[in-house]
């Protein structure tokens, strides 16, 4: 009995390839990647390339796709219901006090400005940020202020940072900020809570969630610059309804694509994921609607409170009061996202063991 439970459940390359990998419900968040020769990361194309014959392994564990072990069952976002926005200490409008036409930020700067007052305080020696070439997103570790400031600004389509953190993590004295997606913020997590941690323990020391709606796959954005002739882009941004187009500029140019082109690139696991808001992070940070150059900053950890606090005092970065009525209006954005995914999830030919999962927190998501 006890033999025929396990080969139902497997926590290795085996489980991960039945549930998640090469499946529609793949995020290409990275972290099954660079832990062993198994599996391979090219761009945001995750395989398997060798068998394994390890029953239990960091790349299931990891997946922020996969079932939560022990220590991460308490965990939100695609795993679990802790709210609309999930939870958090406090919220605000925030941006850097010093931004400027010649900034790279993507909209108040408070990203970079956080994960370098972690370097600058000795909270981090290293942050995971994501840098483009050629128009396509890569993750670099930068150890200078400079190198986070390289990073700035939003590229949509998917890149598959978990795979530098696993990379990094092995270096002598490693101690890692990490800025992810609510999806590699998950994962980040579960790495932190990994019971078979030890030597690696407070190797990632802060992580900072980007609010996400979608993303896109790589060759999509391939698709999407083609159609404009590009490469060197300098910025990318999606303009708030009524403007129903996605905003490139390159070389001192504006460009549009209609969003219904941009939305047929969306990657397939984006349409299953239930968490905008990075639910998992210490600090989530979106944008403000109709306050261009802001951030929405929730706070969700101590650790977070803390270096928020941190660059506040040191002047870096101006706060005001995010209202009620805004407020409201991300509760409802995220608890729209979750019923979207719940949907489409419930359409999908394949019953994964994550849509089945997912499907089953309808009823309390409903409640809300
Ligand atoms: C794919 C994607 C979808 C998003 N969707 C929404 C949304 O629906 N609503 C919303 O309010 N905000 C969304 N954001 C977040 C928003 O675009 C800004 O990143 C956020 O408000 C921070 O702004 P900032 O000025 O502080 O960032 P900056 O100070 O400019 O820093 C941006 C940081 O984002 C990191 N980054 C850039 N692209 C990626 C990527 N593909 N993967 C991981 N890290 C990356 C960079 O490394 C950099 O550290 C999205 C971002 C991305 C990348
Ligand atoms: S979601 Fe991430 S960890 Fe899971 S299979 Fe895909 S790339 Fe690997
Ligand atoms: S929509 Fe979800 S799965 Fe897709 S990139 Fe954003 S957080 Fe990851």
């Amino acid at each position: 009995m006890a033999n025929a439970l396990h080969k139902q459940q497997q926590f290795g390359l085996r489980g991960l390839s039945l549930e998640v990998l090469g499946t529609d419900a793949c995020t290409a968040c990275g972290s099954c990647v660079s832990i062993c020769s198994s599996i391979l990361a090219l761009g945001d194309r995750i395989a398997s390339v060798a068998e394994c014959g390890v029953d239990t392994g960091r790349c299931y564990h990891f997946c922020p796709r996969t079932v939560p072990f022990p220590e991460s069952a308490g965990l939100a976002g695609d795993l679990g219901y802790k709210g609309a926005v999930g939870s958090y200490l406090d919220y605000y409008i925030v941006r850097n006090v010093n931004l400027s036409a010649d900034n790279k930020y993507q909209y108040g700067g408070v990203v970079s400005t956080l994960m370098s007052r972690a370097l600058e305080v000795g909270i981090i020696k290293g942050a995971v940020v994501t840098r483009s070439s050629n128009g396509f997103p890569y993750p670099v570790t930068a150890s200078t202020r400079e190198e986070i400031l390289k990073a700035a600004g939003s590229k949509f389509a998917l890149s598959p940072t978990n795979m530098e953190v696993n990379r990094a993590v092995n270096n002598p004295g490693a101690n890692l900020g990490v800025v992810g997606l609510p999806c590699q913020c998950t994962s980040l997590k579960k790495m932190q809570l990994y019971p078979g941690k030890a030597e690696k323990e407070g190797a990632i020391s802060i992580v900072l969630g980007l609010f996400c709606t979608w993303s896109l796959t790589q060759l999509g954005w391939y698709r999407l610059l083609k159609t404009i002739g590009k490469t060197d882009v300098d910025r990318v941004d999606l303009p708030p309804p009524p403007a129903e187009v996605m905003e490139i500029f390159s070389q001192g140019a504006r460009h549009e694509i209609p969003l219904e082109e941009v939305k047929e690139q969306i990657r397939p696991g984006c349409h299953v994921c239930l968490d905008m808001t990075a639910e998992n992070a210490d600090i989530s940070i979106g944008m403000v609607e109709g306050l261009p150059g802001h951030n929405t900053v929730i706070i969700r950890t101590e650790q977070g409170k803390f270096l928020f606090q941190s660059a506040v005092d040191a002047g870096q970065l101006e706060i005001s009061t995010l209202d009620d009525t805004r407020w409201q209006h991300l509760a409802e954005a995220s608890i729209s996202k979750k019923n979207r995914a719940i949907n489409n999830a419930q359409n999908r030919e394949e019953a994964l063991p994550y849509y089945k999962r997912i499907i089953k927190l309808k009823e309390r998501i409903e409640k809300q």
